[in-house]
This record gives structure tokens, sequence and C-alpha cells, in this order.
């Protein structure tokens, strides 16, 4: 687990960039309601970094909701091109979750987990390949 990523990325217009040299902590898919409105898909691809590993140029807008566990959720994207970017989670202090589509490449990219499944829709497709969890994800194993 975990994936050395140097990537760059950004959102739709270009006015957001960021740079990531790190390992990523977790991959996930999640099919939970507020990535879905959110992202206007059936769910969104997440990595999970520590936040001294990325690097972050230009102006985001943000908007904070609380999502079924119970946890705040700070969800940042562009003013200008509405790109989904990243988001902080009060759960995970020190962490950074970074959409897989706003990467230039995602192609290290691939699911470890998918979360929410009981929220599906019928015509979104994630993998069964990787554990999957009916709603939030499971403790991560210490060490
Ligand atoms: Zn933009
Ligand atoms: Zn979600």
């Amino acid at each position: 687990m975990g994936e050395l990523v140097n990537a760059t990325g950004g959102c739709l217009c270009g006015a957001v960039r960021f740079t990531i040299k790190g390992t990523s902590i977790r991959m996930a898919q999640c099919h939970c309601l507020d990535c879905q409105r959110a992202s206007g898909t059936g769910h969104m691809s997440n990595a999970i970094f520590r936040i001294e590993d990325v690097q972050v140029t230009g102006t985001t807008a943000s908007f904070a909701s609380t999502a079924d566990s119970g946890n705040v959720l700070t969800r940042h994207f562009c003013p200008t091109c509405g790109g989904r970017l990243f988001l902080y989670s009060k759960a995970r202090p020190g962490m950074i979750v970074m959409a897989a589509g706003a990467f230039d490449d995602s192609s290290w990219f691939e699911p470890e987990i998918v979360l929410y499944t009981k929220r599906r829709p019928h015509w979104d497709i994630t993998t069964d390949a990787v554990p999957n969890f009916e709603a939030g994800p499971p403790p991560k194993p210490k060490g």
C-alpha cells in the first residue's frame, strides 16, 4: 500500500495548480451522497496525502459539510471553473484528500477500497476487486 507519487495537477481553467511529491496514504472511491452532489457524478476517486507533501498555487473557494459519519469535510474547488481539487477532513488532521481526476496524469491511481456502496447508483460502476464497504472507511491500521 502507498504509491510514491511525483505529479502535478490543477483545475479546468488552470487558475489553481498543485504539485505533489510523496507517498499516498490511501486511495479510495466514495459513493457517499456528498461526493455525488459535489462532483455531479456517481462517485469521487480520492487519494490521501500528507499536507506537507502537497503545494498549491492559486486561490480556492471551499464549502464545509457534515458527512454521514458526523465528520466535517471542507471541499476546495476553483471559484472560476468549479473544478474539484481537494478536501480536508476534520478526522484526519495533517492530511489532504486529492481528487484523482484533477491530476495531469492520474495513471498511478489505483483504488484500494470502495466506500458507501449502499449509496452507489445502479448506473455507476466501481470495482469489486478491492474491499467494498457499505458506509465509511474502516479504521486505518497503525504503523
Ligand atoms: Zn479553474
Ligand atoms: Zn464521499
